[in-house]
């Protein structure tokens, strides 16, 4: 009754009180006072509105915040989806986690500690990304591939502002709405198009050179194929047919830094300057397995023009990424590298293992092929032969949604959790958190 004394409006927790909880108080030290405080405000009003039992507020309070320190979540990637850009495409690895770590307060990134002087920004990073391709003249580290596209292209094609002569059947849209010809035009350069959407020929793309031409670009389509007629120049023939004064781009997007037999059609960064390309752009965060970032490689003066360029101030690396990647780079196998190359009867052992352990707790569990990808835009089309653990479809939500979350694939009417790229160290956690989805959804 409103005004008794048993409203349970009439008896809510004082903020003090609540903050006093050891739960809540453990969430101030990760979250911040302002933080956690709004969230006890707004229960509190849920409690005036008798929608809320009183002695139920701290309860509610932690279960409303984050149980880490941001809003991002760690999930287990369970879709045989190597790359998946909506988690965040590579997961780093160890040595790179401990170098972001190391890297996170004061550190020596721009600075000569021997002479207390200022030095190149992170040299040792461009050493590792040299000593990995010997090939390379020099090596620039920007904010993501498409900075380093950008970037290069701009560099070369303006100031004057001249042509950057393209084929029609590599003007790529990498997802998300955003196309690579958009965005070179943003900084400046005039697109000239030669040959057609399924053919370009190397007599293209020299006839369409002139003392207009700023360079010529060769972007590889990563996230699509064109089968039928269709016909692109080879590299080396187009290197060999320019003039040696106009600079050959090429855009591998993927980032191998050398070919790898598994990805027979992926090009990569060596390979492209051994064919005779003057610059060669790549991304870190997909097949090299590091933090998100854009490499240029390539000709020494080249790459002083364009590290140069008032743009790339603009696209510049922080300290965190130049230290994942170095550690990436130089260090032991990202976790990235170990998926794509995992031994298809250890997946299976292992799915094995956790669909016995859930078996005998009562859950439906099976071990079925699945095929994985590389995921991130990346080799359309392969599929990697590996193994799931088959479970309830029902069982995909309150995967999701609990801790960790587990993100599986949903195939007909089961939920596969294909293990490619789960840590072999986390198989225990992902079949506890199936056993407490199952307990949740009555499975
Ligand atoms: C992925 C990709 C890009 C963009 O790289 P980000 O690192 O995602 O910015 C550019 N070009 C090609 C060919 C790509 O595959």
């Amino acid at each position: 009754m409103p005004g008794s004394p048993q409203d349970p409006r009439r008896r809510v927790p004082r903020t003090d009180t609540v903050l006093a909880d050891p739960a809540v108080g453990a969430a101030v030290a990760r979250l911040g006072r302002a933080r956690v405080r709004a969230e006890v405000t707004a229960v509190q009003q849920r409690v005036r509105e008798g929608v809320l039992a009183p002695d139920r507020v701290a309860a509610v309070v932690v279960a409303g915040l984050p149980p880490g320190p941001a809003s991002s979540r760690p999930v287990l990637n369970a879709t045989g989806a190597v790359l998946h850009t909506n988690l965040g495409r590579a997961a780093l690895s160890p040595a790179a986690i401990a170098a972001v770590v190391d890297a996170a307060g004061a550190t020596d990134v721009e600075y000569d500690l021997g002479t207390g002087g200022r030095a190149r920004r992170g040299r040792g990073t461009l050493a590792a990304l040299r000593t990995a391709v010997p090939g390379a003249g020099d090596v620039l580290v920007v904010n993501n591939g498409a900075a380093a596209l950008l970037l290069a292209v701009t560099a070369l094609c303006t100031r004057p502002r001249r042509e950057v002569v393209w084929s029609r059947g590599e003007l790529v849209e990498i997802g998300d709405g955003f196309r690579l010809p958009d965005l070179v035009a943003t900084g400046g350069a005039r697109i000239r198009e030669v040959g057609t959407t399924n053919r370009t020929t190397v007599a293209d793309v020299a006839s369409a050179v002139s003392r207009r031409t700023g360079c010529v670009l060769r972007v590889h389509p990563s996230n699509f194929r064109v089968r039928g007629f269709t016909a692109g120049p080879d590299l080396r023939e187009l290197a060999a047919a320019l003039p040696p004064d106009v600079p050959l781009v090429v855009d591998t997007g993927s980032g191998l830094l050398a070919p790898d037999p598994l990805l027979p059609d992926e090009p990569d960064v060596s390979s492209a300057l051994a064919a005779g390309a003057d610059l060669v752009t790549a991304s870190g965060d997909k097949l090299l397995g590091g933090p998100q970032a854009g490499l240029v490689f390539g000709r020494a003066d080249l790459i002083e023009r364009v590290r140069r360029h008032p743009m790339a101030r603009a696209v510049r690396v922080d300290k965190l990424t130049l230290a994942a990647l170095e550690a990436t780079v130089a260090g032991p196998v990202p976790p990235t590298t170990r998926a794509l190359h995992v031994d298809p009867g250890e997946l299976r052992q292992r799915c094995a293992a956790v669909a016995g352990r859930l078996r005998e707790t009562g859950v439906d569990a099976g071990v079925v092929p699945s095929a994985g990808v590389v995921g991130g835009g990346g080799a359309p089309g392969l599929e990697l032969p590996g193994w799931a653990v088959s479970l309830p479809v029902g069982l995909a939500r309150p995967l999701r949604t609990g801790d960790p979350p587990v993100v599986g694939r949903v195939a007909g009417n089961r939920l596969l959790l294909d293990l490619r790229a789960v840590e072999p160290a986390a198989d225990p956690t992902l079949a506890r958190a199936v056993l407490s989805a199952s307990s949740v959804s009555g499975g």
